[in-house]
């Protein structure tokens, strides 16, 4: 039997500045433990629909207009982003946003804002044996290159204690070395720590690798969707998406 969801997407449109109307009902499905990439060329939405759940949205005056988000069961739909941190989903943007005149491990604590308990120590330790090369850099983030403060983002949202983590393009500007790397980690993330994970890219050939299920965007809708095998398989990825890779 097909596992649960623990995020439910459901037919949402997303509107910014009360006009420009981005997604014309997009409803998608995340599985307890799972990796599901979201795919599609530039502007098709990939990042509104990530921030239409983790709620950064409205920090872009972007609203979802109709349809819903759920997950775990409970309507999250405009919830303001503090809430759905602390209901267990952290996104890490496009383009990193780490605070550059912070050091790691000042940035690592950012992203354990919402939290009381006392293992932050011992969670900082747990980010490192990830990224190994992040505790020897104690000098300022900005300093660091774009894999190790792509790293460094992962981290963070690592240090929330997440249910959930909402993942924007993290090959973006990396080596394919380190592209290779960061998407490595990024699946013992999700094996040893049981996150589970929406992964949108641009780089469709490591991100079906990585997932179980994926779902392809243009202009606003689903256009395919399908488990690892029938993407990798279908002509139309092979033709638009996977050509040369
Ligand atoms: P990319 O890979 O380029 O980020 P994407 O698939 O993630 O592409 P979005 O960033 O979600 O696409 O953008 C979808 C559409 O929404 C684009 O036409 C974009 O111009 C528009 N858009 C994005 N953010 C805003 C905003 N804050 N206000 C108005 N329009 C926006």
């Amino acid at each position: 039997a097909a596992k649960e969801a623990v995020l439910t997407v459901n037919n949402i449109e997303v509107v910014y500045d009360e006009v420009i109307l981005v997604l014309r009902g997009i409803s998608l499905e995340v599985p307890q433990g799972e990796i599901v990439t979201l795919l599609g060329p530039n502007g098709a939405g990939k990042s509104t629909t990530l921030k239409a759940i983790s709620g950064l949205l409205k920090t872009e005056d972007g609203k979802v207009t109709r349809g819903n988000v759920t997950f775990m069961g409970e309507n999250i739909t405009n919830r303001p982003p503090e809430e759905i941190v602390r209901k267990g989903i952290f996104q890490v943007m496009e383009g990193r946003r780490i605070i550059e005149d912070m050091t790691v491990v000042e940035n690592l604590r950012l992203g354990a804002y919402t939290r009381r308990d006392r293992g932050i120590r011992k969670d900082i330790d747990m980010v490192f044996d990830y990224f190994p090369r992040l505790k020897e850099r104690t000098g300022m983030a900005g300093y660091l290159s774009g894999g190790e403060q792509q790293m460094l983002a992962i981290g963070r949202a690592m240090m929330a204690r997440p249910k959930m983590i909402l993942l924007d393009e993290p090959s973006m500007g990396l080596s394919p070395l380190l592209v290779k790397e960061v998407f490595n980690i990024i699946r013992s993330i999700n094996r040893e720590q049981g996150i589970t994970m929406l992964l949108v890219e641009q780089n469709a050939n490591m991100a079906l690798h990585a997932c179980s299920y994926g779902y392809v965007m243009e202009s606003g809708k689903i256009v395919l969707d399908g488990n690892r095998e029938e993407l990798l398989s279908n002509e139309d990825m092979k033709e638009f998406y996977l050509a040369g890779g």
